[in-house]
């Protein structure tokens, strides 16, 4: 094998069935220095062992190739003993049934290098910030919230979290608190199966683009949202992404890029 298995599981909790919360702590060297919002790669070799509840594969993996793939950190950039990660169980994958074997202690790949351009350090102080996700599409604005919040300071935030129902709305009762204590922070979840709920669902319904047709955040904070005074970000599934982006254009907000700077922020996962 050419690759080290350089970290170990430190922690893992599993929020709702197919959605992890993965700890890892580099083993013998420090983790580099990372914006929130930026990605890492981490990786098993074919060799690991898949969860029982994921579909077998079709063809036996490598046992000796690494299978690696990116993931937005959702631990704050100030902590430095370990990356935290919001993964999703894709039944049919590669990795991530080997990620969700893992136990406490076992070892693994990760990359010290940590990249991405999905980050707030082109936005200015004064723009309000809306995040926008669909289920582990969240993990980015996690690290940045934990990193970067800034509440009593005329900035609003928002996160809008999509998910099928209330038990995958991961990170759920930490942004219900810094609500509690940042009146400038606003947390809409929105959930599409409302039907399968075990008690009835009183929140919002649909997908996450609803929030912004219906101008929810404008009637709240009474203000109108322009890509002059606003900067919106979008992670998760690339249909969300396109649906957003049809609708955020059409008034004006612009995909910003290093060179043509704009108002809207993506990352897409596939
Ligand atoms: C920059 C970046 C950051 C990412 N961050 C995260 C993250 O924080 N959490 C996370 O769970 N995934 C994240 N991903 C996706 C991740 O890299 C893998 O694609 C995913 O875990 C599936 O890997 P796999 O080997 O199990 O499946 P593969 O065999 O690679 O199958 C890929 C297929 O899985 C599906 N898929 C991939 N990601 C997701 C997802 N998150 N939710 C639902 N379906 C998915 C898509 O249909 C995709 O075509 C990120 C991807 C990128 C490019």
């Amino acid at each position: 094998m050419a690759f080290e298995m350089n970290a170990v599981v430190q922690h893992r909790m599993e929020v709702a069935p197919g959605l992890l919360v993965l700890r890892v702590s580099p083993v013998g060297w420090t983790l580099n220095e990372f914006l929130p919002g930026q990605f890492t790669t981490i990786g098993l070799p074919g060799s690991a062992a898949r969860i029982e509840r994921a579909d077998a594969e079709e063809t036996a993996a490598d046992p000796d190739k690494l299978i690696r793939r990116a993931y937005s950190i959702a631990s704050s950039s100030k902590e430095k003993q370990y990356l935290e990660f919001y993964i999703r169980l894709v039944h049919s994958g590669a990795l991530s049934p080997r990620l969700f074997n893992l136990k406490v202690g076992d070892k693994l790949w990760v990359s010290p290098k940590i990249t991405g351009m999905f980050t707030l350090s082109d936005v200015p102080d004064d723009k309000h910030i809306l995040f926008f996700a669909t289920g582990t599409g969240l993990a980015p604005y996690m690290s940045m919230l934990r990193t970067d919040l800034q509440c009593g300071k005329g900035r609003k935030y928002a996160v809008v979290h999509g998910a099928e129902n209330s038990w995958d709305l991961g990170y759920q009762s930490e942004l219900i608190l810094i609500q509690r204590f940042c009146s400038d922070f606003t947390y809409m979840p929105i959930i599409d199966r409302p039907e399968r709920e075990v008690t009835p669902w009183t929140g919002e319904v649909g997908f996450v683009n609803k929030l912004w047709e219906e101008r929810y955040f404008e009637k709240k904070w009474e203000l109108n949202l322009t890509p002059e005074n606003s900067r919106v970000f979008l992670c998760g599934n690339p249909l969300m992404i396109k649906g957003m982006l049809e609708m955020l254009e059409k008034e004006g907000f612009t995909e910003h890029t290093r060179r043509n700077p704009g108002s809207i922020i993506l990352e897409k996962f596939w």
